[in-house]
């Protein structure tokens, strides 16, 4: 520890307070009477004030650690009584340097309240339910009402702590890393063996809230506004004409009656019509993309023309080809194939399985459709004036918790613990036509992953 820095060396600098009993240092803040002192006193009065409070100021700006600004203050005690400062520091001296540290806090935070005590005068109102009192030693502690209850003095009569000065928020981060990260509740008990701080239960509460490592295990993810509906999903045109594909299965298939017949598994290529809602369903005996292929050319052989395919990524398909690597190899694959008959494909984000809730829901909404089918004649004229109109709620997600910034740090949603999500920083972000950004680049120390929104929980900032 450096004490030229606190210190000087040059004997005039030096603070008088240094060399009389701590308890006396910050009485010096009482400045006198005007009329009764002189002025060369008052004079050095007020330096000496500045400079105690200048000493714990600094300290508070510099170290966030209590232990260490115990640890600063207990070695200036040697150091005025010609100590080594060689050998670490006893419990008493530790005590001794932690009561001039509050002393200090209080006589900046709680002036006016200490003043009126000393003079016996009731205190401020703010303070009065705690019947604070000055003990021996000059700390101000909270009087209260449980005199009688066995417990420890310090728990009784538990020091005066304001509620906003840096001391407070390095004392509650001491005792919050101290204790494993405790809850408010948990934490504010643990404090108020010792300190009562003004306003406790909010005081913590905005502190844990920055807290990085409890921040990690119950990470909050963003919620943009609901997107407005794709304009295939709002025209009057051909069923099938923009349709939404997914997979839905596996379901076990047995190839024969008998007791040890061999069970195999198969899908149902799910289509759905965007603007009606209306289902096609294919089998298809895998998840390979020639089988796919297939599927798709059945339905299209039935159904169309198609203009527009929309649907995941297709990581579910890649999974399953042994003739594709990657997802955008499948996407190239898919894309070439259908751009021959004028089809347009697009995949939505990978892990985003609300982007596509007309299809997610497909199954759903089968039964509905078929009533639907025996009033063909009405359908379009009941189309717009009833079922338009259901689209226009924002039925969920109806308020904005948040938005992605650039360069923001997030975590990374995945199937795991939330303690081994990975970090990443905002590196691009993908706005909707509406201006939301539901969509963002991420890039962490393995790589860079397009994620929506909800999978990303921006660590919080100070
Ligand atoms: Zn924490």
């Amino acid at each position: 520890m450096s004490t030229s820095r606190t210190f000087p060396d040059n004997q005039n600098q030096r603070p008088e307070f240094l060399y009389d009993e701590h308890t006396s240092w910050p009485k010096t803040h009482s400045i006198p009477d005007e009329n009764t002192s002189q002025p060369e006193s008052r004079l050095t009065v007020a330096l000496t004030a500045t400079k105690t409070d200048d000493i714990f100021d600094r300290l508070f700006d510099r170290h966030s650690s209590l232990t260490k600004i115990v640890r600063i203050i207990g070695y200036c005690f040697r150091f005025k009584q010609h100590y080594q400062a060689t050998t670490t520091l006893n419990p008493t001296e530790q005590y001794k340097a932690l009561d001039a540290i509050i002393k200090a806090v209080q006589w900046s935070a709680f002036n006016d309240d200490i003043r009126l005590l000393t003079a016996k005068k009731p205190c401020s109102t703010h303070l009065r339910r705690l019947s604070p009192f000055l003990d021996a030693s000059g700390i101000l502690r909270v009087g209260g009402r449980i005199l009688h209850a066995s417990i420890p003095y310090e728990q009784k009569h538990p020091a005066l702590v304001p509620k906003r000065h840096p001391f407070t928020s390095i004392l509650i981060h001491h005792y919050h890393k101290e204790n494993c990260h405790p809850g408010p509740a948990t934490l504010q008990r643990l404090i108020q063996q010792r300190f009562w701080i003004i306003s406790a239960r909010q005081v913590i509460r905005s502190h844990l809230r920055l807290c990085i490592p409890c921040y990690r295990v119950r990470p909050k993810h963003i919620q943009p506004t609901m997107g407005n509906l794709p304009v295939c999903r709002l025209q009057q045109i051909k069923p099938f004409h923009a349709t939404g594909v997914d997979y839905a299965g596996p379901i076990p298939l047995k190839e024969r009656r008998t007791r040890n017949a061999q069970v195999s598994h198969a899908y149902i290529c799910l289509f759905v019509c965007m603007s009606t809602k209306a289902l096609h369903l294919e089998v298809a005996s895998t998840l390979s993309t020639e089988t796919f292929l297939m599927a798709f050319t059945r339905f299209a052989a039935r159904r169309g023309p198609i203009q527009a395919i929309y649907s995941d990524c297709g990581t579910n398909f890649v999974g399953a080809s042994r003739l594709f690597k990657s997802v955008s190899e499948y996407q190239n694959a898919i894309t070439n194939h259908l751009s021959t008959q004028q089809i347009q494909w697009h995949f939505n984000p990978p892990s985003a399985p609300h982007f596509g809730g007309l299809w997610e829901a497909g199954v759903k909404f089968m039964q509905r459709w078929r009533l639907l089918r025996d009033i063909h004649q009405h359908f379009w004229s009941q189309w717009k004036s009833d079922f338009i109109n259901t689209l226009q709620q924002r039925v969920k997600w109806t308020k904005d918790n948040g938005a992605l910034r650039q360069d923001d740090l997030v975590l990374i949603k995945e199937p795991i613990s939330s303690l081994q999500w990975r970090l990443g920083r905002i590196v691009q972000l993908h706005p909707g036509n509406d201006g939301i950004n539901r969509v963002a680049t991420v890039k962490t120390t393995s790589g860079t992953f397009k994620r929506p929104a909800i999978k990303l929980c921006p660590l919080p900032q100070n």
